[in-house]
């Protein structure tokens, strides 16, 4: 029954929501427009299963707001994308994402790294220039990064996705499906899509270890992937034995909190010159 008191409840958490995305909306326009930004990259390193190295990292923005505190990516870049703001949020990642593999280049550390892109990104006729030009500032090759985008986003609009995709594996981009498992994507657009990696959802993989089903998805996605000629990277390992069956089930490439938590570049920079620098 909606009893009275339901639906001030109901009003208080509408005007609490509203209130919160609007704060948001406007911090986040101050961040992006500052020098001394509120925003940072992470970085989480995918680790090559077959040879124990890491080439790869995925760059993860962070914001610690001054009057919101930490806000999560998944709350501000749903909203962003909403408010239209999504573009400028990630012209500021690929520029600091750059200015970082420079710095790698410099210290002749060879990780390229993949960036997140959401659906309007992949529609934006910009931002493709926006990164060829950012790479050519710093006489950087394609090879330097990748992109990964949801299957969620590639199945709202496939016949769109595939075209604009094509733009970046032209301009020389490895692409990525994230997420992978949860899109419900056919198996006539993975076989037309032009990417070249599948990251399984981590959903599938944290408790791997003790869900039989999970199991099966994940060798499922494995076959899937190998008559596709895709690489998989399995995201969310958070534990050995998870790892191990990876390894044994001929997975190349996983990421989680037990291999690496995301960290800024320095920490990223320690991290791989402790483990792996050869
Ligand atoms: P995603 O791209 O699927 O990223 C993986 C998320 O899982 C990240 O959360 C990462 O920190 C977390 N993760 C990594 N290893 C583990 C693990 O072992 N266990 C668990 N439980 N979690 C793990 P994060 O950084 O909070 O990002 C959440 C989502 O926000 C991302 O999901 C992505 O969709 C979005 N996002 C983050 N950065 C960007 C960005 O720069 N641009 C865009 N468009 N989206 C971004
Ligand atoms: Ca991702
Ligand atoms: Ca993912
Ligand atoms: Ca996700």
């Amino acid at each position: 029954r909606v009893t009275p008191d339901l639906i001030v409840t109901y009003a208080e958490e509408f005007e609490k929501n509203y209130i919160r995305r609007l704060a948001i909306i406007s911090e986040l326009k101050k961040a992006l427009a500052s020098k001394h930004s509120e925003l940072s990259i992470s970085y989480q390193p995918k680790l090559n299963l077959h040879t124990n190295q890491v080439d790869h990292a995925e760059a993860l923005i962070r914001w610690n707001s001054e009057r919101l505190g930490f806000v999560p990516p998944d709350e501000f870049i749903a909203i962003a994308e909403q408010a239209g703001l999504i573009n400028q949020v990630t012209e500021w990642v690929i520029n600091a994402v750059v200015d970082d593999v420079a710095i790698m280049r410099e210290q002749n550390i060879p990780l390229s790294v993949a960036i997140n892109l959401s659906a309007k990104d992949i529609v934006d006729p910009h931002l493709l220039t926006y990164v060829t030009d950012k790479l050519k500032e710093f006489n950087l090759a394609a090879d330097c990064l990748s992109f990964e985008i949801t299957e969620s986003d590639i199945v709202s609009e496939p016949t769109k996705a595939i075209v604009e995709l094509q733009r970046f594996r032209d301009a020389g981009f490895s692409l990525a499906i994230d997420d992978f498992g949860t899109g419900y994507s056919s198996l006539t657009y993975l076989k037309s899509l032009p990417v070249t990696e599948l990251k399984i959802d981590k959903s599938f993989v944290l408790k791997l270890n003790e869900q039989n089903s999970d199991q099966q998805i994940v060798q499922t996605i494995l076959q899937l992937a190998k008559s596709f000629n895709l690489s998989v990277v399995a995201e969310g390992v958070e534990d050995n034995a998870s790892l191990t069956l990876l390894r044994d089930w001929g997975c190349k490439w996983a990421q989680g909190y037990y291999i690496c938590k995301p960290a800024p570049l320095v920490q990223l920079i320690n991290w791989y010159t402790d483990n792996l620098a050869t």
